[in-house]
C-alpha cells in the first residue's frame, strides 16, 4: 500500500493490491459523537459520504480502548448502511490482546477480525475476505469500445465549463459549492462527431461547510469517476500550476493504469511570450518525473481553445490502450535495440532477452523472456520502455513491462 498523505489537510487515500485484486481505500476522520462543533459536525458529514460512496466499510475498533459507547452508536448505523461491514480489532499485538477482541461480537455485526496494523497479524486473513468484494477488473464496461472518460480536477479548475463547451449546451452540473452536490450520472455523448461516455457517479449530495469538506468530496468523487473510466482528463489551472493534490490523482490514474491527458486550462489568463508554454511544459514535466508520457495541452475553455484538439487527444490514448502490437513487430524492432544496448550483467551473469511479446491484458503489458528475468534492474526497464514508445507510440498511456524466465 502507497501512502498518499496530504491529499487532503487530515485525510488519507492510497491505492492496494492483495491477490491480484486492486482497489483504492479512502481514511475517514472517524466517527464522532453528536456535537455542535462544526468542524465535528463536518467530518461526521464526511463519514456519511464515505460510506455512501464505499464498496466494502472496515469499521475499525481498538482493542486495547475496548467497547465505547460511540462503537454501539456506529455500529447501528453501519447496520443501516446496507454495505458488507468488516469489523475490525486493531492492536491485537498479542495472542491475549486477540482473544480479549471477542468481547466486540456485541456490537451484531459478525464476524470480529483482530489485527494488528504494528505488526501486521492477521491483515492477511481480513484482506482475504475483503477483496472477495472486489470484481477482477473493476467496473465492467457495457458498451465496449466507447471511450470512457473522467473529467478530474480541483474546485474551479473549469472542469463543468469544459463539459459545457463540449457538449455545446449548458448541464446542470455547475452547482453552487464546488465539488458538493451533483446530479450527472454516466452518460453518452458525441462532440467533433466522436463517441464517448463521461464517467461520473451519483451520490455526493451533501453540501460542503467547511473547506475541508469540499476537498475530500472532490478527491472522494475523482477517484470514483477515475476507476469508471478508460481515460482521465486532467484538468489545472494554469494560475496555480501542478498541485501535490494534482501529482496525487494522476499518480493514481497511473497506478490504475488509466490513460491520462494533461489540460492546463485558463490560459487565457496568463501573460505571454514565446516561451512561456515550453517554459511552462518543463516545469510541469520536471514534476511528473517518471510519467513523461502525459500529453499536456494548454486550453482556454472560455475562449473555446484548444478544446477539439483535447478531446482527440484523449480519444488517440484511448484506442492506443487497446493497441495491440504483434510479436513479430516487437521483436523486429526491440531486439535491434537490445542488442546495441544490452541489459548490463550482473554478478558476472550474462543477461540475455530472447523474445517480447504483448499480454492479452486491459491496459498495455509487455512481457520480455529472458534467461535471468530478476536480474533486470529499474533503469533498463526504464530505458525498454522509452524504445517501447518510440517505435510503438503509446502516448498518455502507463505501460507495463514485466520480465518472465525463458
Ligand atoms: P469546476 O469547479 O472545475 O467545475 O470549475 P467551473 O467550470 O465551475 O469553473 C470555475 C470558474 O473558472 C468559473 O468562473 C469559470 O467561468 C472559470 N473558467 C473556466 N474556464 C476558464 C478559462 O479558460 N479561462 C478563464 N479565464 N476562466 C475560466
Amino acid at each position: 500500500m502507497d501512502d498518499m498523505s496530504g491529499v487532503t489537510r487530515d485525510r488519507h487515500y492510497g491505492y492496494g493490491e492483495w491477490i491480484g485484486k486492486f482497489f483504492t481505500i479512502v481514511d475517514t476522520g472517524g466517527y464522532v459523537a453528536n456535537t455542535d462543533d462544526l468542524f465535528e459536525e463536518a467530518i461526521k458529514e464526511q463519514v456519511d459520504v464515505a460510506l455512501e460512496e464505499a464498496t466494502v466499510v472496515l469499521f475499525v475498533v481498538d482493542t486495547f480502548a475496548g467497547l465505547h459507547p460511540l462503537d454501539e452508536e456506529f455500529a447501528h448505523k453501519l447496520r443501516r448502511a446496507k454495505k458488507p461491514i468488516f469489523l475490525v480489532a486493531n492492536k491485537a499485538d498479542t495472542h491475549e490482546r486477540a482473544n480479549l477482541s471477542g468481547e466486540f461480537y456485541a456490537l451484531g455485526l459478525g464476524d470480529v477480525y483482530p489485527i494488528s496494523s504494528q505488526n501486521g497479524s492477521g491483515t492477511g486473513e481480513l484482506l482475504d475476505e475483503v477483496v472477495k468484494h472486489f470484481s477482477n477488473d473493476g467496473i465492467e464496461n457495457p458498451d465496449e469500445g466507447v471511450p470512457r472518460i473522467a473529467i478530474i480536477g480541483r474546485p474551479n479548475v473549469g472542469k463543468s465549463s469544459f463539459l459545457n463547451v463540449l457538449l455545446g449546451r449548458q448541464r446542470s452540473i455547475v452547482t453552487d459549492i464546488a465539488g458538493t452536490t451533483r446530479d450527472a450520472v454516466d452518460a453518452k455523448y458525441t462532440a467533433f462527431n466522436k463517441e464517448f461516455i463521461i464517467t461520473d457517479t451519483a451520490g455526493l449530495r451533501k453540501k460542503a461547510r467547511v473547506k475541508e469538506d469540499i476537498e475530500f468530496y472532490s478527491v472522494l468523487r475523482s477517484i470514483r469517476a477515475l476507476e469508471a473510466s478508460d481515460v482521465c482528463i486532467v484538468i489545472i489551472d494554469a494560475q496555480n500550476g501542478l498541485e501535490t493534490q494534482d501529482l496525487n490523482i494522476i499518480g493514481l490514474a497511473n497506478r490504475n493504469r488509466k490513460g491520462i491527458v494533461l489540460l492546463v486550462n485558463k490560459w487565457d489568463l496568463i501573460e505571454k511570450d514565446t516561451n512561456t508554454a515550453k517554459k511552462f511544459e518543463d516545469d510541469i514535466r520536471s514534476q511528473l518525473a517518471g510519467m513523461d508520457f502525459i500529453p499536456i495541452i494548454f486550453v482556454s475553455v472560455l475562449n473555446k481553445q484548444r478544446i477539439h484538439k483535447a478531446i482527440e487527444t484523449a480519444i488517440d490514448v484511448y484506442e492506443s490502450r487497446s493497441k495491440k502490437v504483434t510479436t513479430s513487430a516487437l521483436n523486429e524492432a526491440l531486439l535491434p535495440e537490445i542488442d546495441r544496448y544490452p541489459p548490463p550483467s550482473l554478478k558476472g551473469k550474462h543477461i540475455k532477452i530472447k523474445y517480447i511479446t504483448q499480454l492479452p491484458t486491459h491496459s498495455p503489458t509487455f512481457a520480455f523472456f529472458c534467461n535471468l528475468p530478476q536480474y533486470i534492474k529499474g533503469p533498463y526497464a526504464k530505458f525498454l520502455e522509452n524504445k517501447l514508445r518510440e517505435h510503438f507510440g503509446f502516448e498518455g498511456v502507463p505501460v507495463n513491462i514485466v520480465f518472465r524466465k525463458k
